[in-house]
This record gives structure tokens, C-alpha cells and sequence, in this order.
């Protein structure tokens, strides 16, 4: 669709299709109360009050519904919107969506309800993002922190980067402007004020890699000798996830590879039910197997040792294999040690001693920092952006290092500030926005 398209009015079941306790249909538009009134029994609406009645077909009841009025701008999309509360079963939402449609909506596209809201200027871009963010988080943590981009946490730190870069900008233009009454800025303010605004953009690029693993994940991959307690601490990290994992129908479960919920998506492989049954279970065997099927794949290994025996010859040749992976060393079955070395972490597969710890440094290891101490998350189209915005400022620090003209670092200046913009959404074309909203569900 064209962002130049009239805002004619849309409608679109915003819960799942499939039987529910309840059904939501939504419509925005002009339109939306004069479709209801034609369609519902009880069409007096007043702001911040929900109606009950029946949704009628020339007369004939279809469903017994509450309706619930938003007026404009007061709702998510900035227009007129109706969302209907029916019964949620496939047939019920499908025979009121058809009737909505007949009496003139228009099914939404994917993303069409938040993109509105973005161009009613409800939200910016990032915000809009979040909602997609939101809604296909994978872990509570991810969730958590989108929602957070949501209430504007990311748009307050791009706003705050860009009145700095602005205010500098504001000095340049003046003082080229108004040679006989404004100085130009002195070369040392100008580079002190890019190597601040450059690790302000740093600053928020540094939690990119966290943002990007919560939404692509992380393979990890439990290695060690055979009944060390491979299986057993899979089934731990496992149980620390369960409750949420079972609920969620249609999970379907790998004995080999699990996906749980450790703050961040984590793919656990369990290389146990690769092990060789016979007893000559040799380092060779063991290197060439794990490094060929998980070592590689792994973003962070698992390798645990049996505490009670202690390290041997074949777990140090094991760790040399791991010199240039991130890994973290475990000593299991610490229920059966009474000593401890203090830079060694101990677990116990079997009691669940030290598993919340170990789940911990998991984390924090493959995340570089701890997930929850994300204050926002970025995504690619982003990132690009601030990259884009630094390497631009970058310039514009080498140019005032060499005294260059004040005209010609304001170039770079600008490039910084439409950089930004892109992010935020204020400067964007129709290609980079559709594309965006493509990413979205029907009904949001
Ligand atoms: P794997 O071959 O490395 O996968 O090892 P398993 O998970 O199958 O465990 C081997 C044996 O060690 C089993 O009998 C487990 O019950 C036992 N085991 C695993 N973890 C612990 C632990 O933390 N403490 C004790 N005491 N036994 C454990």
C-alpha cells in the first residue's frame, strides 16, 4: 500500500483464528461507528464505555457481543476504533468479519493498524518495531525489554543523541552564516562534542549483539565424558523452563535439541545421545564427533566433568579443544565432593545446586552482558542506521582534527542527523516502511 493511500477504514480479527474463549475484531477508520450502528443493537456509545448487545444480520442475531468505542485520536491507531469482544470460535469471528466487510471495511494488511498508528504519529518507527517485537518475543526477558522500546526508552535516547548533534550543527550554521556577528565554534569544542556524541551512539549500539541474540537465539551445546551427568543437567536447565515450555501447544520435544527460556532463546544440544556405547570412548572419538556436530554450530559450550573423580587426562585434552570457544567448565555430582576449588563452579545435576547460577553466566557469557540489564533493544534496520550516523560523525571528527572548513564538516553533520532520522522513522521512504510492517501479523 501507498503511505500516501487515503485512510479508508480497515478491520481484521486481532486475536489468533482458532477456538478461544474470545474473539477480537478490530476496526479503524472514518468508518468504524457508522459500520457498527448498522450491525449492532446497542449503538449509544460514549468514550471509555463498553456496550453489550448483539451483533445482527438484517435482523438476525450472529452473536452476543461487547463492543468497546475508541474516539479519535484516543486510540492505537490515532482514528475511530471499534474492537468487538464476540465468542472466539473461527466461525463466529469469520461470519462478523464478513459482515463488518459488507458494510464497508476493507481487510487490514499485515501491520496495517500500527503502521497507521505510526503515521497518525501515535508512535515513532522504533516503537512500531516493538510491537513486532512484542508479539514474537521468544523468551519473557525479550518481551520485557521491547516493551520497554515501546514506552519510547530507544526514541528518547536517539532524541537526546540528535538535539546534541543538533545543537553543535545549530553553532556551525551560525557562524557560517553570520560571520560578522557569530564566531564559528573552536576546533576543540567541535571534536570534544563528536567523541561524545560518537560514544553515545556506542553506547546504544553496545547491547546490538544481545538484541540479535534474542531474536535469533543461541545454539548450546553440553559436552563431556560419558555419565558425567550430560543428560541429567540438560534435564535440569530443562526443568527450570518446564512449566512455560509444556503449556504451549504444539511444542513438540527433541530428545537431542531443546529451545528454553533462559532470559535469552537457548537451543540446547545434549551431545549425550551421540556418545559412543562402546568403552573405548576415546578423546580422538570425542573431538572429532562433538567438533564436527555441535562444537561449530555452538555459540557457547557446556563441557562438564565428574567432580567426584575429579579432571582427567581426557578432559584436559577435551579443553584444549575448546581453547578458542566460549565455554564454561562445570564440576557436577558436587553433591558427592565435601572439597572445592573456589575458582571451579560447581553444580549438582541431581539436587539443582548452582543450576540458577550456571544459568546466570550462560547468559551473561554468550550475551556479553546480563539480558535483563537491557534498558532497550535494537533491531538490524537499526543498528544500520547508528552506524551510519557514527561513521558519518567519525568524518566529521577527522575534519575538525584537521581544521578543515566549517561548511564542509556541517555535511557530515547533517548526514549523522538524517541518519538518525531514518531510525526514528521521521525521514523514511515507502519501500523501507512496507517492508517493515511486512514483519507484522494480520490484525496488528
Ligand atoms: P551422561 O552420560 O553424561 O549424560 O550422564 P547422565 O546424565 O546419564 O548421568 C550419569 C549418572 O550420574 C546417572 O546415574 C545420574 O543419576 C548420575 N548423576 C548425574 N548428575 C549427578 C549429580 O549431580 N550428582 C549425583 N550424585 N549423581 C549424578
Amino acid at each position: 500500500m501507498n503511505i500516501l493511500d487515503e485512510f479508508d477504514t480497515i478491520a481484521a480479527p486481532a486475536t489468533p483464528i482458532g477456538a478461544g474463549g474470545v474473539g477480537v475484531i478490530r476496526i479503524s477508520g472514518e468508518k468504524a461507528f457508522n459500520i457498527i450502528e448498522q450491525i449492532f443493537s446497542n449503538p449509544k456509545f460514549e468514550p471509555r464505555k463498553f456496550n453489550l448487545g448483539w451483533i445482527l444480520d438484517n435482523g438476525k442475531k450472529i452473536d452476543e457481543v461487547i463492543v468497546l468505542p475508541f474516539f479519535a485520536p484516543n486510540s492505537y491507531t490515532g482514528e475511530n476504533v471499534i474492537e468487538i469482544q464476540c465468542h472466539g470460535g473461527i466461525n463466529v469471528v469469520k461470519n462478523i468479519l464478513n459482515l463488518v466487510l459488507k458494510h464497508g471495511a476493507r481487510m487490514a494488511e499485515k501491520g496495517e493498524f500500527t503502521k497507521r498508528a505510526f503515521l497518525n504519529k501515535r508512535m515513532d518507527l522504533s516503537q512500531a518495531e516493538s510491537v513486532a517485537d512484542i508479539i514474537h518475543a521468544k523468551t519473557s526477558d525479550f518481551a520485557n525489554v521491547s516493551m520497554k522500546n515501546l514506552s519510547g526508552v530507544l526514541r528518547e535516547k536517539i532524541n537526546d543523541i540528535r538535539n546534541d548533534i543538533f545543537e553543535v550543527l545549530s553553532k556551525i550554521t551560525a557562524g557560517i552564516d553570520f560571520p560578522e556577528d557569530v564566531k564559528e565554534p573552536e576546533y576543540d569544542y567541535l571534536q570534544e562534542s563528536f567523541q561524545k556524541i560518537i560514544s553515545q551512539i556506542d553506547e546504544v549500539l553496545k547491547g546490538a549483539e544481545t538484541s540479535n541474540i534474542f531474536r535469533q537465539g543461541a545454539s548450546v551445546a553440553i559436552i563431556g565424558k560419558p555419565n558425567v551427568g550430560k543428560s541429567s543437567l540438560f534435564n535440569a536447565l530443562l526443568s527450570l523452563d518446564r512449566a512455560i515450555v509444556t503449556d504451549i501447544a504444539g511444542t513438540t520435544r527433541d530428545v537431542l535439541r531443546e529451545t528454553l527460556d533462559l532470559g535469552i532463546p537457548v537451543t540446547l544440544v545434549d551431545t549425550a545421545g551421540i556418545r559412543e556405547d562402546d568403552e573405548v570412548s576415546k578423546v580422538e572419538q570425542i573431538g572429532i564427533e562433538y567438533s564436527k556436530q555441535s562444537l561449530d554450530e555452538a555459540d557457547l559450550v557446556l563441557f562438564v566433568y565428574d567432580a567426584s573423580q575429579g579432571l582427567s587426562e581426557e578432559d584436559k585434552e577435551v579443553l584444549k579443544l575448546l581453547k578458542n570457544k566460549k565455554h564454561i567448565v562445570i564440576a557436577n555430582k558436587a553433591d558427592l565432593v565435601s572439597e572445592r576449588n573456589a575458582d571451579t563452579l560447581y553444580i549438582s545435576a541431581l539436587t539443582g545446586e548452582g543450576i540458577a547460577e550456571l544459568k546466570t553466566d550462560l547468559t551473561t557469557k554468550v550475551c556479553g552482558i546480563e539480558p535483563e540489564t537491557l534498558d532497550f533493544v535494537t533491531n538490524t534496520r537499526q543498528q544500520e542506521c547508528l552506524k551510519k550516523a557514527r561513521a558519518s560523525m567519525e568524518q566529521a571528527y577527522l575534519a575538525a582534527r584537521l581544521n578543515e572548513l566549517q561548511d564542509l564538516i556541517s555535511i557530515d553533520v547533517k548526514s549523522a542527523i538524517l541518519a538518525l532520522d531514518e531510525l526514528t522513522g521521521e525521514l523514511i521512504t515507502d519501500d523501507i516502511l512496507n517492508n517493515i510492517f511486512e514483519n507484522f501479523c494480520i490484525g496488528k
